[in-house]
């Protein structure tokens, strides 16, 4: 485990990672660091909390995916951000949870090889279920169609699991989801170059989803990412941002890290899963989107402020508690 890795030398391994983690914690002022429950292979789910309870919650998740190894450390760059009052007083009057890294056992496991096998090894958790598409579906909800969307087959990349929150990594997020109740969120993944809203049929959310992508993208010096939804074509999947905007009413989005042109250009195929996912140098971009987080988190906030609410579709699946 402690073989100096070659395409993933500049991501930490997992241990190192938990340490930045819990260093950055204790610098922010009134922080407080929590684990949220057990991976199948027993990995503790760090998480931390800051701001005052009552406050309006805001929620960054990474690392669901377990090769993408790049949202883990922009999270835990996040953490140590909040340590600087300035950035911190961008929030203020929020209540904001950081979960660094979800799938712990899928990141150990990523690290470990290098970055090679078959993506269906090292994206899912220890029982191969891919934990973003394990989350409860609205019943009145439409299943996307697309390819990519989840699957029943066992062995597949996107395998969706048993039932929904089956696994213990996907139920510790919907446990601190459902008790905390954000009011937006991020999940943080790589490749792409994009910002995913959640589904939502509805014209008023896409158009709140576009202001919000807005603010992130412009607040990024060197690359702005592009909103990616379609409230016809797409549908949902299970992701865990479905769940916070359609349970919880939530706006909450996926930040794909790293575009498509700059991963073909640097490691043309073919290439290993971590290659293809992650950058050599995360720093140029980390230091690209780290500012859309906090304007996304800002803006979120006013628009929270000013009585702007997701439409929700009712009746989500009965949660197997
Ligand atoms: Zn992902």
């Amino acid at each position: 485990m402690r073989t100096p890795p070659g395409a993933l030398r500049a991501y930490p391994p997992l241990d190192r990672l938990a340490e930045r983690f819990d260093a950055a914690v204790e610098r922010i002022p009134g922080a407080r660091r929590h684990t949220l429950g057990r991976s199948v292979e027993g990995r503790a789910i760090p998480a931390c909390a800051l701001g005052p309870a009552r406050a309006p919650a805001l929620l960054l998740v990474a690392g669901i995916h377990g090769n993408e190894l790049l949202g883990p450390t922009l999270a835990v760059t996040f953490a140590e951000a909040l340590a600087d009052a300035a950035t911190a007083a961008r929030l203020y009057g929020a209540r904001l949870w950081l979960v660094p890294v979800a799938n712990p056992d899928g990141y150990a496991r990523t690290w470990a090889r290098d970055g090679r096998g078959p993506l269906a090894a090292l994206r899912t958790n220890a029982r191969g279920v891919d934990l973003n598409r394990n989350f409860p579906i609205p019943a009145g909800g439409r299943r996307s169609p697309w390819p990519g969307a989840g699957t029943n087959r066992i062995g597949a990349a996107t395998y969706r699991g048993p039932r929904p929150l089956s696994e213990p990594e996907s139920r510790a997020l919907a446990d601190l989801a459902d008790s905390i109740r954000p009011v937006a969120a991020l999940s943080l993944h790589s490749f792409m170059g994009t910002l995913i809203p959640a589904f939502s049929p509805h014209r008023a959310d896409l158009r709140h989803y576009r202001a919000l992508a807005r603010a992130f993208a412009s607040a990024q010096p060197r690359y702005r990412y592009r909103m990616l939804a379609s409230r016809f074509f797409d549908g949902l999947t299970g992701e865990f941002e479905d769940y916070l905007h359609h349970a919880l009413g939530c706006f909450a989005t996926c930040v794909e890290s790293y575009p498509v042109v700059e991963s073909l250009r640097r490691a043309p195929p073919p290439a290993t899963v971590g290659r293809r996912f992650l950058p050599e140098d995360p720093a140029p971009w980390i230091e690209n989107d780290l500012p859309g987080i906090i304007a996304y988190f800002e803006a979120a906030l006013h628009a929270h402020r000013a009585g702007i609410r997701p439409r929700q579709l009712d009746d989500m699946c009965p949660l197997p508690r």
